[in-house]
C-alpha cells in the first residue's frame, strides 16, 4: 500500500522535510504560490515553509480565535518575535509602545533585542498602580504617536485586566497598530481581532496546548498582506513548529473549549474559598468583586468567565512569618500542586512570587495558583489541607 489514502478522521503526521514536485513545471507553480495564503495539496515545499499536518493545526485555531488565518510557530516568544519583527522596516523610526505589565519574557526581549541589538525607539506605558489608567494611556498617544501598541489582556501575576476595547479603539484613533497578547484570557473570553486588533499572539503551551507537555505559539489576524509577510518571516528565520507537535495540538484542541470553562468555573471556586481563609491577607481573582479590574473583567468577558488563574497572598504579622506560612503550603500541597513555572495545565500548579519576579513584587507571601480542571472539591480539600499545616 504505497501512499494511497485510506478511511481516516484525522490528519496523518507528514513528517516530510521536503516533498515530492514530480516536475520542473509543478516546483515553478509551488514557489510561485509559497507565500499564498490558501495551500494547494499539491504545492507544499519544505517543512520549515509550511507543512499540511501543521496547517491543520491552524485552521483549527483560526477557528477557535475567530481568525481569517492563524500561524503557528515552536513556541510563544518566537510568535512574539515573528510578529514584532515583521512591523520593523528600516528606517521607520516611530516609537512603539508597550504596557509594563507584560509577560517577563516579552519585556526582556524588548531590553535585549528590540533595544539593545535593533535599537528600536520603546516607550513603555508604566501602570503605576492596580489598573490600567486610561487618561494617563490617552495622553501618552497623544504624546508619542506610537506606530505599535502592544497589551495583554489579563497581566501576571497581578491578573489586571485591561479595558481592551477602549485601549484598542484609542490606539486605532491615533493610528497605531495593535499588537494583543491573549494567552491568559484566551478566546474563549476574549476575541480581540473581533473588537478591532491587528494582530493576537498566543503561548500555545499554555491554555490552547492545556497539558504542560507541549510549546508552541500562534499569530492569528484577519490582513493576508500581513500573513505572506509572517509566513516569509517564520520561513527566513525557521520559526516553525513541528508536524508530530502539531498533531498533539490539533487532538489537544478539541477539548479546549470543554477545558477552559472547567478552569474558570474551578479558579472560581478556589478564589472564594481562598478569601473566606484567615491564613490569607487577599486574594486577586478579577471575577472578585474586590479585585481593582473587575469591572473591566465584566466588561471584557461577559458571563464567559474570569480565567484560571488565582493569585493570593498569605496573612502574617511580618514578611518572616509571611514567607514561613507560604513556604509551609507549597511542602503540604506539593504532591498534588506542585510548583511549575508555567500556567494551563489540567492539572493546578503553583508559582510563588518573590523567587521569580523579585523586586518587580515584593511581596514574600504571594503564589500564583494555576487552576487545573480537577474536581473542584477535591481541590478545596488540598487546598485547606496546605492552609491549615
Ligand atoms: N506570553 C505570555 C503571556 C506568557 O505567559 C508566556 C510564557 O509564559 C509567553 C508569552 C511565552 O510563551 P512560550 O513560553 O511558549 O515561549
Amino acid at each position: 500500500m504505497k501512499n494511497e489514502p485510506v478511511n481516516t478522521r484525522f490528519v496523518p503526521v507528514y513528517r516530510d522535510a521536503g516533498f515530492d514536485l514530480q516536475d520542473a513545471e509543478k516546483a515553478a507553480a509551488a514557489f510561485r504560490s509559497e507565500l499564498d495564503p490558501l495551500h494547494h495539496p499539491d504545492d507544499f515545499i519544505y517543512s520549515r515553509y509550511r507543512n499540511p499536518t501543521v496547517v491543520a493545526a491552524e485552521e483549527q485555531l483560526a477557528e477557535v480565535e475567530g481568525s481569517e488565518w492563524a500561524l503557528l510557530t515552536e513556541s510563544g516568544m518566537a510568535a512574539i518575535d515573528t510578529v514584532l519583527s515583521v512591523f520593523q522596516w528600516a528606517g521607520e523610526d516611530r516609537p512603539w509602545l508597550f504596557f509594563s505589565e507584560i509577560y517577563g519574557g516579552t519585556n526582556a526581549f524588548i531590553d535585549e533585542v528590540l533595544i539593545k541589538r535593533r535599537g528600536l525607539d520603546i516607550r513603555r506605558f508604566v501602570t503605576g498602580g492596580d489598573r490600567h489608567d486610561m487618561t494617563a494611556f490617552k495622553r501618552m498617544l497623544e504624546e508619542v504617536h506610537p506606530d505599535v501598541v502592544y497589551f495583554e489582556a489579563i497581566s501576571n501575576p497581578m491578573l489586571i485586566v485591561a479595558d481592551g476595547k477602549e485601549i484598542i479603539r484609542l490606539a486605532k484613533e491615533a493610528g497605531s497598530v495593535v499588537i494583543v497578547d491573549n494567552t491568559f484570557a484566551t478566546p474563549w473570553l476574549w476575541k480581540p481581532l473581533k473588537d478591532g486588533a491587528d494582530v493576537v499572539i498566543h503561548s500555545v503551551t499554555k491554555y490552547l496546548a492545556g497539558h504542560g507537555n507541549l510549546t508552541a505559539g500562534v499569530v492569528c489576524g484577519n490582513d493576508p498582506d500581513f500573513m505572506k509577510d509572517l509566513i516569509q518571516y517564520r520561513k527566513l528565520t525557521g520559526h516553525m513548529l513541528s508536524p508530530d507537535d502539531a498533531a498533539r495540538l490539533g487532538d489537544y484542541l478539541r477539548t479546549f473549549s470543554l477545558r477552559i470553562q472547567q478552569h474558570c468555573y474551578n479558579a472560581g471556586k478556589v478564589a472564594r474559598e481562598l478569601s473566606r481563609r484567615p491564613e490569607v491577607e487577599n486574594v486577586l481573582y478579577p471575577g472578585l468583586e474586590t479585585h481593582p479590574t473587575h469591572d473591566e473583567a465584566v466588561k471584557l468577558f461577559g458571563k464567559r468567565g474570569f480565567g484560571g488563574m488565582v493569585t493570593f497572598d498569605m496573612a502574617g504579622k511580618n514578611d518572616e512569618e509571611k514567607r514561613l506560612r507560604r513556604d509551609r503550603f507549597i511542602e503540604a500541597v506539593s504532591g498534588h500542586i506542585p510548583l511549575v513555572p508555567t500556567l494551563g495545565d489540567t492539572g493546578t500548579i503553583l508559582l510563588p512570587i518573590e523567587p521569580v519576579w523579585g523586586d518587580k513584587y515584593p511581596a514574600p507571601g504571594m503564589i500564583r495558583l494555576s487552576v487545573g480542571i480537577e474536581p473542584a472539591g477535591d481541590l478545596i480539600r488540598i487546598l485547606r489541607r496546605g492552609l491549615e499545616m
